[in-house]
């Protein structure tokens, strides 16, 4: 009868509407392990003001998404606990107030503070970029988060110089592989730390001209001897404590220490202060997901600008290790976490 049938079509229409708001995105049950993660039906996210919406066709992980699974890494404020701080995929929404720059369709690469292991993100427009021509979706979510971190730590914060010596811990790690080439391109010289042989294989391949094996070699006496005694301008450190000597020692005078993650903790027992002042060093922290909304566009915008142009031309080139399907969130995070990547870990996102 007439009833019936009209509340089964209200019943079919509310459902294809809800399904419409709706998405897949990664969630975990509880702060723990890998086996926590799982995916999950979420609401699609709405663009907001000069914000843009991605429907996402490629994403990445990184170390602070595994430190935000195991409830170590607070989510700054106002920002979604979806993981994800990057994302590749085609604008399908724009929002109120955007400047025009972008339109539905445009193949887009966002920074994001979170959110991008789903099926849409909103992302800020001005951290967005448009995907060089010569790079499909998964090797264009290879780029935002670690490039921008390199470019950053090198050129804003290092102030890096052609004819410098950079030494760079965890070479072949998402970051470290984009380090390798901004410094290459940049006129410095990388020299490089990682902990096997296939992994400083690769870091050699990508332009380091010193490459030790932290764990097998003498790390200092290799540094000192690859600057004919004189020390590294830079260091790259994402490694801290456990790295601290090396550091104050393979630093030359006026040597700047820019420390950018804390993998190997962040104790410190000994005299460093006594050749932070004898060798007048400077030691910068940094960090990128916290910074304001304007310090990241700018930052995105310069990137953009000086280096987009050398993935176009194939100069810069994503490094990734492992392509997996979004719903083995899981077993990428055990990779990671295992150390067995040389550089990206990407998920992509089927229809
Ligand atoms: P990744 O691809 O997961 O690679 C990290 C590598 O570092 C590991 O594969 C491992 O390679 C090495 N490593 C791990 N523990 C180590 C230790 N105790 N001593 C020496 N080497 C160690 O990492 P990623 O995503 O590029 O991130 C690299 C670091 O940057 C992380 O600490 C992350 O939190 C940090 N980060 C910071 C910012 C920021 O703005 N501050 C932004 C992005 C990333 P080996 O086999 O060579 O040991």
């Amino acid at each position: 009868n007439l009833a019936v049938v009209s509340l089964c079509c209200v019943i079919v229409v509310v459902m294809r509407v809800s399904s419409k708001n709706m998405m897949r995105a990664v969630q975990f049950r509880e702060p723990g392990g890998p086996e926590n993660l799982y995916i999950g039906e979420v609401e699609r996210p709405v663009p907001g003001k000069g914000e843009v919406l991605i429907k996402v066709k490629a994403t990445a992980i990184n170390r602070a998404d595994t430190l935000q699974r195991k409830g170590l890494y607070p989510v700054p404020a106002g920002v979604t606990d979806i993981l994800g701080l990057e994302a590749a995929g085609e604008i399908s929404e724009i929002g109120p107030g955007c400047n025009q720059r972008w339109k539905v369709g445009d193949r887009v690469m966002a920074l994001l503070a979170g959110g991008g292991n789903a099926e849409y993100v909103s992302s800020p427009e001005g951290q967005v970029m448009p995907i060089p021509s010569t790079l499909d979706f998964p090797q264009a979510a290879a780029i935002p988060e670690v490039w921008v971190t390199a470019f950053q730590l090198l050129h804003a914060i290092g102030k890096v110089m052609a004819g410098e010596t950079v030494l760079i811990h965890g070479g072949a790690s998402g970051v470290g592989t984009a380090a390798i080439q901004l410094c290459v391109q940049a006129g410095a010289r990388p020299l490089v730390t990682a902990g096997s042989a296939v992994k400083l294989e690769t870091t050699r391949n990508l332009g380091a001209v010193g490459n030790f094996n932290y764990k097998e070699d003498d790390v200092v006496a290799e540094v000192m001897r690859a600057t004919n005694g004189k020390g590294v301008n830079i260091v790259l450190d994402c490694v801290g404590g456990s790295m601290y000597e090396t550091n104050i020692n393979v630093l030359g005078m006026d040597g700047r220490w820019v420390v950018y993650g804390l993998m190997g903790g962040g104790n410190v027992n000994g005299d460093l202060l006594r050749k932070v002042l004898a060798k007048r060093l400077s030691i910068t922290g940094t960090t990128l997901r916290s910074r304001s909304l304007q310090y990241k566009e700018q930052l995105v915008q310069d990137f953009s600008r000086l280096a987009l142009p050398l993935f176009e031309n194939r100069t810069f080139r994503p490094v990734i290790h492992t392509l997996f399907p979004l719903a083995e969130i899981g077993r990428a995070h055990e990779l990671m976490e295992d150390n067995l990547n040389t550089g990206k870990i990407i998920l992509q996102v089927e229809e």
